[in-house]
């Protein structure tokens, strides 16, 4: 196994926070900090901080994302986003499938799916969010529903489609709680995560894939975390929110 194979990514997720001038301070704040970072290094925003974001990270490593999307090209859907208004602003990544929008928002293994798939369609790189509950866990399903949303949430994509496609790894007892997966559950969950590519893409191509841990990652655990061979970066939620932090943990994917 090499890791490699894969680049190492990064991505801060901002959820329901930060006003426009919030935006605007954190971003300039990050901008010198992770300046030479050799990994990925993403922010998906809210959309209404996309055009801000856009703006103030030209010329700079770092890449914007957004946070959902529809997998409609348009219509009468009253308050959502098509995965082709985020790419023609210049939008690169989204975020799909995250624990919130499938615990609040009624998000399916199904719908994930379609707005992997729209995504995609629409030229964006895709972060596609699975994980189990705590009671899951406990249940022993741990692997089974991993690899289960993992193929669901890449039905029909295909081989070279998934070349934009970054998986994370979530449990979702570890998100916005504090409580941080181990680094060796992190690794094994991720495990679970690859080997389920491997069952549909093959061995080889599953090397290729970068899955992410998510989960209370923060600048003292993220060394940990990212030395594991099956870890290949973090979407990072609270932490993302302090320039100093959110630095550390791309200096740590950087090594
Ligand atoms: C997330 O929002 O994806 C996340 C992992 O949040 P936190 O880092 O705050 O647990």
């Amino acid at each position: 196994m090499n890791k490699e194979l894969r680049p190492c990514v990064i991505a801060g997720n901002w959820k329901m926070n930060k006003n426009r001038l919030e935006a605007k301070a954190l971003i300039e704040e990050m901008k010198p900090l992770v300046a030479d970072a050799s990994c990925e290094v993403v922010i998906c925003v809210p959309y209404t901080n996309l055009e801000t974001a856009l703006e103030l990270t030209k010329g700079t490593n770092i890449k914007v994302g957004a946070e959902n999307c529809h997998f409609k090209k348009s219509g009468a859907y009253t308050g959502e986003i098509s995965a082709e208004m985020l790419s023609e602003m210049g939008v690169e990544y989204v975020v799909i499938g995250h624990s919130e929008r499938r615990q609040y928002f009624g998000e399916t293994d199904q719908t994930v799916n379609l707005r992997t798939l729209a995504a995609l369609e629409a030229g964006l790189k895709v972060i596609v969010c699975v994980g189990e509950t705590l009671e899951q866990r406990e249940l022993g399903y741990t692997e089974t529903l991993l690899k289960f949303q993992t193929k669901m949430a890449l039905t029909n994509v295909t081989a070279d489609q998934l070349k934009n496609i970054v998986i994370a790894y979530e449990p979702v007892w570890a998100i916005g709680t504090g409580v941080t997966a181990t680094a060796d559950q992190a690794d094994e969950g991720n495990g679970y995560v690859r080997a389920a590519v491997a069952e549909v893409y093959g061995k080889a191509v599953a090397e290729t894939v970068t899955v992410q841990y998510g989960g209370s990652m923060n600048a003292g655990n993220c060394d940990e975390l990212l030395s594991k061979i099956n870890v290949d970066g973090g979407l990072i939620g609270g932490a993302s929110l302090k320039a100093p932090d959110f630095a550390t943990i791309v200096k740590a994917g950087s090594k």
